[in-house]
């Protein structure tokens, strides 16, 4: 490697280590990628499909094997002449990634294989609201090991089980870059080094540690996990906080300083309730969780409770017919429909999909949100904007942590350590 290949990424006659590297990285991601497509492929079907040579082909597929990406499988007759040869399938089960998430009211923890196999899922109740960030680390740190000891159990028989990366989701405005959580409004949280702090905390792993904004999380576990995701789509988390994670084209839109997507906190009633970003009339406090079990089912606004049962007690009495319930529902729906339309007007989606509580009573909140949308669109055919429900509840966040984490190794195959003396190519 290499050699000259019409199709080959990034072939330049490359001479030193830095560009060979990149070749080989972007090559091995080529052939993993036709794999994962494909399901199951032949060499000669992959080096068809990629414009590599079978011979390239079966170097990079003996890497991928070595490193533990992929597995053989059947026997496969490529053509009419020739031994068949065995195919190629994603395996990734002794590689694994890790999810972790910090709520205003619970920790989650997600544990899946490079195959999005899902290996360990808890969460427990957790008021973030009213404990330190230090002792919050602490307790998700904890979560964090008995799930690391988890996966590495799963993975008994063959030595070698890797765990990839953690990537941690929090609410608030984070840093990606530094690890850092700059400010988030419900946990009264300033500046705390998260990725450093959980560092200090997994000293038995090294694998690498990120952190990101949990609509921004979300919205790529709707981009990566489901299947025929739209490119331009809009997910609105619903919980205490109310936030947006954007994505265009494909890709997340984070601004200039990764902080976009702070829908919870656009103005909508300057005379209105505090937030608890200091200022009033924001979004959130006419939609966020609190404000509405505090309009429709006060009894239930107790701040220690968990939010899913919350939300689910609020459908309960949704369906039951009950007056409080469907009224306050009502009158949210009508200020989703007022914030929807501030990013339908502004980003053109071509879908909002509800996490949260807000999905679990989306029956109750669509239609009069659609309504509200259709008047305020200035485009006219706001209903070309699909609101829906996300399948995720309240795994969304830790789905898009544990996916940026595989994303990062199927982009990046060099990443996970080979196992041994990479074999000799197969045919
Ligand atoms: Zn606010």
């Amino acid at each position: 490697m290499p050699e000259r290949e019409t199709g080959e990424v990034g072939w330049r006659g490359a001479s030193s280590g830095v560009d060979q590297t990149a070749v080989r990285r972007a090559n091995l991601a080529r052939v993993l990628d036709e794999i994962r497509r494909a399901g199951v492929a032949s060499r000669a079907e992959i080096a068809a499909r990629s414009r590599l040579t079978k011979a390239t082909v079966s170097n990079l597929a003996a890497d991928l094997l070595d490193r533990g990406l992929i597995r053989e499988s059947g026997l496969r007759r490529d053509g009419a002449v020739g031994r068949p040869g065995r195919s190629l399938e994603l395996d990734g089960s002794e590689i694994t990634a890790l999810g972790l998430e910090i709520n205003s009211k619970y920790l989650a923890a997600r544990g899946t294989d490079l195959a999005g196999r899902v290996v360990v899922q808890q969460r427990l109740g957790f008021d973030a609201m009213h404990a330190s960030p230090e002792s919050t680390i602490d307790r998700l740190a904890k979560l964090a090991l008995d799930a690391i000891a988890e996966l590495e159990r799963a993975e008994s028989g063959r030595a070698g089980s890797y765990l990839a990366g953690i990537a941690v989701a929090v609410p608030g405005l984070v840093d990606v870059p530094a690890g850092k959580v700059r400010y988030a409004p419900n946990l009264e949280w300033r500046s705390i080094p998260i990725a450093e702090a959980l560092r200090d905390r997994l000293e038995r792993t090294s694998a690498p540690i990120v952190v990101d904004n949990e609509a921004n999380l979300s919205a790529l576990a709707e981009w990566h996990c489901t299947p025929d995701p739209t490119a331009d789509l809009v997910y609105l988390t619903g919980e205490v906080g109310i936030g947006a994670g954007l994505i265009t084209d494909g890709r997340l839109l984070r601004g200039s300083s990764g902080f976009s997507g702070e829908i919870g906190h656009i103005p909508v009633d300057p005379e209105g309730q505090p937030c608890g970003c200091g200022r009033h009339g924001c979004l959130e406090t006419k939609i966020g969780l609190r404000a509405v079990l505090q309009a429709a089912a006060p009894d239930l606004a107790a701040d220690e409770c968990d939010p899913q049962e919350q939300a689910h007690a609020l459908l309960q009495r949704a369906e039951n017919g009950g007056p409080q319930a469907l009224a306050g529902l009502e009158e949210v729906g009508r200020w989703l429909g007022i914030g929807i339309s501030v990013l339908v007007n502004l980003l053109n989606p071509d879908a909002v999909v509800l996490g949260g509580y807000l999905g679990t009573v989306a029956p109750y909140l669509v239609p009069t949100a659609m309504r509200e949308l259709r008047a305020r669109a200035v485009a006219g055919d706001a209903a070309a904007c699909r609101i829906t429900a996300s399948t995720f509840g309240f795994t969304a966040a830790v789905r898009g942590a544990t996916s940026i984490v595989i994303e990062e190794v199927l982009q990046n195959p060099l990443r996970i350590p080979a196992r041994g003396a990479v074999p000799a190519a197969a045919d």
